[in-house]
């Protein structure tokens, strides 16, 4: 009897070594083969569904979005309502852009301005919904952009940074979500006397519009300019969302003088309810101009909305109330050395009225804090004995009377 030779062409056996060969066209597959194909298979589909999943995004009704936002930010409230409805309103055109939307309808999208004192939480802001919405997030600092050419960062990088929040996915990139801050600072110089270095913002106003422009751009993948031989990665930014964050120090001024030019066509009943304190809700597209950014640029953002400046009681509250407060981590941290850490009401108090004074926004709270506990949170974990820590208004007091930032003069 010839001699059967037939083996598998996967792992080489011969006949004689497996349970069963099975023939192909132009080959054999043993059954070990099919086992092992078989896992691996069922092994990527896993891992291709839980990506699908982790990288889903999750639409949420304007009205949801805002109550999201309420556990993480406080007060704020109309900049919430309207960033939660532009934020559905670019997110829904990418859902059910395929099916639903005819083609002779293109929803343009929906990038943001915000425009607040340093501190009020239009960062918070940004990140959160990004974090709801489960897409990618990263943050760029327009101080720090140029135009190419020049000394500094090319607007692309921002993308590099997306992109690497994503995880190198495109597709998901492709949807994320932009925070650029302090684009107030390359406003043209001209048009605006706070700002004395002379940035050439409108280089970098007019290369930001290329991002913004739904252009396919070429992505440096590790960013910079340091790595010349990578390989450009292309990005569509038609779907990423932009939101840029500004102080605008002296727009309050625009706005006022706006006010005052349109008087004539006011009742004085209408003009009397004028919040003087507060002119940034009143701010509209054209203050932006006269501020300094081309109007070209301030086209591609539709939505424009203001946060208030954080009085005594949104800084208490900031302290205590959301989801991951600062107070909230505090405790966390000593609970894990087994450490029952509480605070005097009057500390928060005392927290927040040093807050006032050095007029960081909700961002110095976190110094006066650490100025607080940071010599407890030196010894205590070494003093096995202590199961509890209680912060008095005069350890308070004598801790942050010691440290530095106790000493700094504010302006
Ligand atoms: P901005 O971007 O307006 O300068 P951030 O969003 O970076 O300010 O805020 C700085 C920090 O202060 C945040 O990490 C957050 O902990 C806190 N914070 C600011 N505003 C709020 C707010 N409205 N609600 C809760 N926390 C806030």
């Amino acid at each position: 009897m010839a001699k059967d030779d037939t083996t598998c062409s996967f792992c080489g056996r011969p006949r004689s070594q497996v349970n069963m060969l099975i023939a192909g066209i132009s080959g054999h597959i043993c059954d070990s083969c099919i086992g092992q194909a078989q896992s691996i298979v069922k092994e990527e589909l896993q891992e291709k569904s839980k990506l699908n999943i982790e990288h889903s995004l999750s639409l949420l009704k304007p009205a949801e979005i805002k109550s999201k936002l309420d556990e993480f930010v406080i007060g704020q409230d109309d900049a919430k309502k309207v960033l939660s409805v532009g934020v559905y309103n670019h997110y829904k055109r990418l859902v059910y852009h395929k099916d639903e939307i005819k083609d002779d309808v293109d929803i343009e999208k929906s990038n943001v301005i915000l425009v607040g004192r340093t501190g009020t939480g239009k960062t918070l802001l940004a990140k959160t919904i990004a974090k709801l919405l489960n897409v990618p997030f990263c943050i760029a600092d327009a101080t720090v952009l140029t135009e190419a050419g020049y000394v500094g960062e090319d607007v692309e990088s921002i993308l590099s940074r997306l992109l690497q929040a994503a995880d190198y996915d495109v597709e998901f990139a492709e949807r994320g979500i932009v925070f650029i801050d302090e684009i107030d600072k390359i406003a043209r110089k001209s048009d605006n006397p706070s700002i004395t270095r002379d940035v050439s913002g409108e280089g970098v106003q007019q290369a930001l519009l290329k991002l913004l422009e739904g252009a396919e751009v070429n992505v440096p993948p590790q960013g910079g300019r340091k790595h010349p031989e990578q390989k450009m990665i292309q990005i569509k930014t038609k779907n990423i969302l932009f939101i840029c964050g500004g102080a605008f120090d002296g727009v309050e001024k625009i706005i006022g003088r706006r006010i005052n030019r349109q008087a004539i066509g006011f009742s004085s009943a209408e003009l009397e309810r004028v919040d003087d304190d507060n002119l940034l809700k009143y701010i509209i597209p054209t203050d932006l101009k006269d501020f300094g950014l081309i109007p070209e640029l301030i086209g591609r953002f539709p939505v424009l909305t203001y946060l208030n400046p954080l009085d005594e009681k949104s800084l208490r509250r900031i302290l205590t109330e959301p989801k991951n407060s600062l107070i909230k981590q505090y405790v966390k941290l000593f609970e894990l050395d087994g450490i029952e850490l509480s605070f005097d009401g009057k500390v928060l108090d005392f927290i927040v009225e040093k807050a006032m004074e050095f007029k960081l926004g909700a961002r110095g709270l976190r110094s006066i804090c650490e100025a607080i506990l940071n010599d407890a949170m030196f010894n205590v974990p070494s003093q096995e004995d202590v199961k509890e820590f209680k912060v008095t208004l005069s350890y308070a007091k004598e801790q942050f009377s010691r440290s530095k930032i106790a000493n700094l003069k504010v302006a």
